[in-house]
């Protein structure tokens, strides 16, 4: 039997938050586009902490509010929690500039939002195609036109693949776009729970006006055990999302398993309370592409774009990858559309995709924070030394009564040099300095 040639415009790998953004930019434009998911439907593979940022959000969709998405708490309360052993300094932020209408940032859950974004593509005219794996390309005259999937006769062409297949990229390292694997140095792997609570108990426990009222809390020290890592905490509607994520090489050398170190976490005197009688709603870990700059495949050849975790755009530090996915996305959609309208799908004209990319923040900042992940492996101070120090050094100050002041800073200036030479302290904070500054 003749079974008819499936052609597309557009074929998007990975409804993904990148893949279902470049989908709904080219349908847009008119052009006939396919999203091939692997997962049962888009979000049941998805996973993060986390919170989605409006600029991204509604740089798609000016309406995007009124389109009743799928959101959890807004956050309006953020910013770092240094762990010690028994005790927390809270550094957090809120009201003042945080406190915008709609404000910066949402938690949301994943599998329900990366459905409803997929479902939004597909309002624009694409085509969504679950539960089918993109296995490899199709080439003519040594091009990419196509991909071929794991379903019996399921080759489907295009002139432009848009690969947004996420931080295991596989698909990316077969066309040769980057000559390794995932890099364990580079890459850390979360895990995390979401633990079901009544509202009214996440409000009183985290001091929260109401349930309208949400955090997004990083969380540095006794989190890591000392490894290369950082924490988190996110509300939602009813639920605490708490996990911990370090690279791949640092678990390794450790011999930790990843739930021990999360098991230790919720354990922690100032964790266990916030979760104490809560219900484990979700268990699960994802890889997070840490290298940022360092690990970026190419992001174009002919016929072909990557865009999202799958071209290694997260800024760990800030926890922004779906912002830099979103924004990716919808350059990737908008170079398949100008390639369309030139007829021309070499690399030379969907180059514009970077040079677009590296006039925005994503490009921008990946460049600029190209040193923090070998910053954070050579500097494990900062995971165990110094959260603790600012530990005991504000509660030296603030129980420092009756005593001689100048007793008390002696003692303060102490705990930090018994721990690293005031030198090597300076040192630390300078490296920081440059990784932050990207010099
Ligand atoms: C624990 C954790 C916390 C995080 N917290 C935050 C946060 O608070 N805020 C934030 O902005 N970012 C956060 N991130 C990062 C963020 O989740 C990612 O940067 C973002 O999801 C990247 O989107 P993407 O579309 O590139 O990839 P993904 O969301 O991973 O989507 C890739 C999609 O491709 C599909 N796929 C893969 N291969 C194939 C194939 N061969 N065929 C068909 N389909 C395929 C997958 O099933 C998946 O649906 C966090 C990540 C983790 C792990």
């Amino acid at each position: 039997m003749k079974t008819e040639k499936l052609e597309f415009d557009v074929i998007v790998v990975g409804a993904g938050m990148a893949g279902s953004t470049a989908a709904a930019i080219a349908a847009r434009e008119g052009l006939k586009v396919a999203v091939i998911e692997r997962g049962q439907k888009p979000g049941a593979k998805n996973y993060f902490g986390g919170a989605l940022y409006t600029h991204a959000l509604v740089d798609i969709y000016p309406d995007f509010f009124d389109r009743q998405p799928p959101l959890e708490r807004p956050v309006t309360e953020t910013g770092f929690w240094f762990l010690s052993n028994d005790g927390v300094v809270k550094a957090t932020v809120q009201g003042g500039l945080v406190d915008n209408d709609p404000v910066d940032a949402f938690v949301a859950l994943r599998s329900e939002f990366d459905l409803w974004w997929s479902e939004q593509a597909a309002a624009e005219g694409a085509f969504i195609i679950p539960k089918t794996l993109v296995t490899d390309f199709l080439f003519e005259d040594g091009r990419v036109n196509g991909v071929k999937t794991d379903r019996p006769q399921g080759d489907l062409y295009a002139p432009v693949v848009i690969i947004c297949e996420g931080v295991n990229n596989l698909l990316t390292q077969k066309l040769g776009l980057i000559d390794h694997d995932v890099k364990i140095n580079a890459t850390a792997l979360a895990v995390k729970q979401l633990i079901s609570l009544p509202a009214k108990d996440i409000n009183a426990r985290l001091g929260l006006p109401d349930s309208n009222h949400g955090m997004a809390i990083s969380v540095m020290g006794d989190v890591s055990m000392g490894l290369s890592g950082l924490g988190f905490l996110y509300t939602a509607n009813s639920a605490l999302s708490l996990g911990v994520g370090v690279t791949l090489d640092a678990l390794q050398e450790s011999g930790l398993k990843p739930y021990e170190l999360l098991q230790r976490y919720l354990e922690h005197p100032v964790i266990a309370p916030l979760i104490k009688d809560g219900q484990m709603m979700e268990y699960g870990a994802h890889l997070i592409p840490e290298g940022g700059w360092t690990t970026m495949p190419r992001l174009y050849t002919d016929g072909v774009l990557v865009a999202g975790d799958a071209a290694s755009m997260v800024n760990a530090l800030h926890w922004e990858g779906t912002n830099m996915a979103i924004t990716a996305g919808k350059q990737a959609g908008l170079a398949a559309v100008e390639a369309h309208k030139k007829g021309d799908f070499s690399a030379k004209t969907l180059s514009v995709y970077q040079d677009r990319l590296s006039e925005l923040f994503v490009l921008k900042d990946l460049k600029q924070y190209r040193k923090m992940s070998a910053f954070l492996k050579n500097h494990p101070n900062f995971m165990d030394i110094y959260p603790t120090f600012l530990n005991d050094a504000l509660g030296m100050f603030f129980t420092g009564f009756g005593k001689p002041k100048g007793d008390l800073y002696k003692k303060i200036f102490r705990s930090l040099t018994s721990r690293r030479p005031l030198l090597k302290a300076v040192g630390d904070l300078v490296a920081l300095g440059r990784a932050v500054i990207g010099i």
